[in-house]
């Protein structure tokens, strides 16, 4: 079993400091024990984390990490400056899975001696004054800090914090954590505004160190990681990378309008400015993540949650640019956006950011996994064309084991080991649901612990069953978010002065142990269109049930491909469970047709001609977009023309 000394399980990726200025507060030790998100869990437990030391033994991570510690010889091995960070998210993983081992009483002794033994190999690479790079030490590049557009040092050293941080929070125990401090402690001695002594006054190109110092300071209660995070926040936007967008350097995030540049980029700095607003009251920071926030939803979201419009440079796009066979909608992305939407729930209460958390969630991140959890994608497009040549690579549209530049799966690792820590907020005068899945939550009231269970088959059914477990004797308040997609719902139990405000459903009275709420969202599916500026899926539509955004995959629909198919937009839907398919899923049905398209000719174009060519009649049968890409290589389109 693992050894929990002073450790502070049940807390999750976020802990706010004594002083935070946030509507919400995280919940300590949430536990989801059923259902949809349990499922995927088990084999983010069994199949992709204890496969992690393997892989990242095979792409010579760890080779890395032994060369620098004098252990072995050679070369460094891979092709990035910022390998070290797939070890850092592994152990991340790795360490929040040893929480939720631990409080299910499962026996922790593998994990347990991987984490150590990995640990170990990550302090023994460590250099005398903290710093800690396995490219640069080998020999790479130009020496440290030489280069702080590719360098990634900083970059490194966030995802060293954050996976110090889980394994302190799981296990209590310090030696990562130490790791991480002398790393961090290094950095500021280099890192400062001109005048104030230090050497250096710039900022890593790819965020992530800023959030991760942010939290560094709620774990240890040093104030100078959160002056650290802030003036590299700060520093951004003053053209140290040449005012380039892809580096976060065209205008201070304080003055922009949008998001912009490299998505994951942005979104990690982003996270990183809500956890300042958070504990520093920062009113210009908190605003800029609400606008940003923002426009990124309204204007560069694509349908699944996913963003980021453009191959190149991995980059968002123009407002309304939302290509199908070019989205680009990176994993990684998906837990950015994840993280920055979840800093904002607690900083505003508003419901709407666990409203695109939940979208994400169920498609655009979920599609990077497969279901076997034993191979990924890193690009989430909405379309994979008639004829498609692969390119193999990273950046295929088939599932791959592991990546050249492997950031995305251990990033999905890392998030679903502490997913349950999304889900639940308390206000200290009650509790919040955002996302429903059968679990054990707490809340406090005027400071008194209250927690609740609840039962669920959700995305799969609308009904959710909240019991109240334990309650103190004065009235606290349930509150239930009504997802932005719901237009029905009905509410049994105990449902007296219950109101609906800005997407959460409050219900406020004396609570009795053993009470329960039962909300039922109407699962109906439904076909969706985009804003007509959307020019690339204008004249589509998408199918849509509850959270899940579907498609059609070329395995359900023998006889061609998917180039020719048309739904008939007044055609009825029809659900079906299927538990023999994709793990057990449920499908939709449609009607449409294949249309009979003219033989290619020398040039795609004729006078236009709205009339439409007869067709053969289909049946369309769609499929839940996360479990896309897990049969036989074919076409899949999210969004179908529509007669
Ligand atoms: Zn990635």
């Amino acid at each position: 079993m693992s050894r929990m000394s002073s450790s502070t399980a049940g807390v999750g990726p976020v802990r706010l400091g004594p002083q935070a200025r946030a509507a919400l507060r995280p919940t300590e030790a949430p536990a989801v024990t059923g259902g949809f998100w349990y499922d995927r869990r088990v084999i983010n437990a069994q199949v992709c984390i204890p496969q992690g030391p393997r892989l990242l033994e095979s792409a010579g991570n760890l080779h890395n990490l032994r060369l620098v510690a004098g252990e072995t010889e050679g070369a460094f091995r891979g092709d990035y400056p910022f390998q070290d960070t797939d070890v850092y998210k592994w152990l991340e993983a790795a360490s929040w899975q040893l929480a939720q081992d631990a409080v299910a009483g499962r026996d922790t002794g593998a994990l347990s001696a991987e984490v150590d033994r990995i640990t170990a190999l990550v302090a023994a690479a460590q250099q005398e004054d903290g710093y800690l790079n396995t490219w640069f030490q080998s020999g790479r590049g130009d020496g440290r800090y030489s280069d702080l557009r590719w360098g990634h040092e900083l970059y490194n050293a966030g995802h060293l914090i954050q996976a110090a941080i889980a394994h302190h929070r799981a296990t209590g125990r310090t030696e990562l954590l130490d790791v991480a401090r002398r790393f961090a402690d290094h950095i500021g001695t280099v890192f400062g505004p001109a005048g104030s002594g230090r050497p250096i006054d710039g900022f890593d190109a790819h965020p992530e160190v800023e959030t991760a110092l942010a939290e560094l300071y709620r774990e240890t209660g040093d104030r100078h990681y959160l002056d650290l995070a802030r003036y590299f926040v700060d520093r951004h936007g003053h053209g140290l990378h040449g005012h380039e967008a892809y580096c976060q350097d065209r205008v201070p995030l304080r003055e922009a309008e949008t998001v912009e540049g490299h998505a994951v980029r942005q979104l990690y700095l982003l996270a990183a400015a809500a956890d300042l607003a958070i504990e520093t009251g920062d009113e210009s920071l908190a605003a800029a993540g609400v606008r940003l926030w923002h426009a990124m939803a309204a204007t560069k979201t694509h349908l699944t949650g996913g963003v980021g419009a453009h191959h190149e440079e991995e980059d968002f796009g123009d407002p309304y640019e939302l290509p199908t066979e070019r989205a680009y909608c990176e994993t990684c992305a998906a837990v950015a956006s994840i993280q920055f939407g979840w800093r904002m729930a607690l900083l505003t209460g508003q419901a709407r950011y666990s409203d695109l958390i939940e979208r994400t969630l169920f498609n655009g991140f979920l599609a990077g996994m497969s279901l076997d959890g034993e191979s990924w994608l890193y690009v989430n497009p909405l379309q994979v064309r008639d004829g498609h040549v692969d390119g193999g690579g990273d950046k295929s549209s088939r599932r791959t084991r592991w990546f050249r530049c492997a950031c995305c799966p251990p990033n999905v690792m890392r998030l679903l080991a502490g997913l349950e820590h999304y889900f639940a907020s308390t206000d200290g005068r009650g509790l919040q649901i955002h996302q429903y899945a059968s679990g054990v939550f707490h809340g406090e009231a005027d400071g008194a612990p209250l927690n609740v269970s609840v039962n669920t088959d959700y995305p799969w059914r609308g009904r959710t069953a909240v019991t109240v477990e334990r309650t103190p004797g004065t009235p606290w308040t349930l509150s239930l978010r009504i997802p932005q997609w719901c237009t029905e719902y009905t509410l049994g139990g105990v449902t007296t002065d219950a109101e609906v405000q800005d997407g959460w459903l409050r219900i406020r009275r004396s609570w009795t142990t053993g009470d329960e709420v039962v909300l039922d969202l109407d699962l109906a599916p439904r076909l969706v269109s985009a804003d007509p500026r959307v020019d690339a899926v204008r004249g589509c539509v998408a199918i849509e049930r509850g959270p899940l955004v579907y498609c059609l995959e070329q395995a359900d629909h023998p006889g061609g491909g998917l180039d020719d198919v048309v739904i008939d937009a007044a055609g009825p839907l029809t659900v079906k469970e299927r538990p023999d398919l994709l793990g057990g899923v449920v499908t939709i049905g449609g009607t449409g047709y294949r249309r009979s398209l003219p033989e290619p000719g020398w040039w795609p174009y004729a006078p236009a001609d709205s009339s439409q060519a007869p067709g053969t009649p289909l049946e369309l049968v769609a499929v839940p977009y996360h479990a896309w890409a897990n049969r036989t290589v074919g076409s899949m389109r999210v969004w179908l023309p529509a007669s």
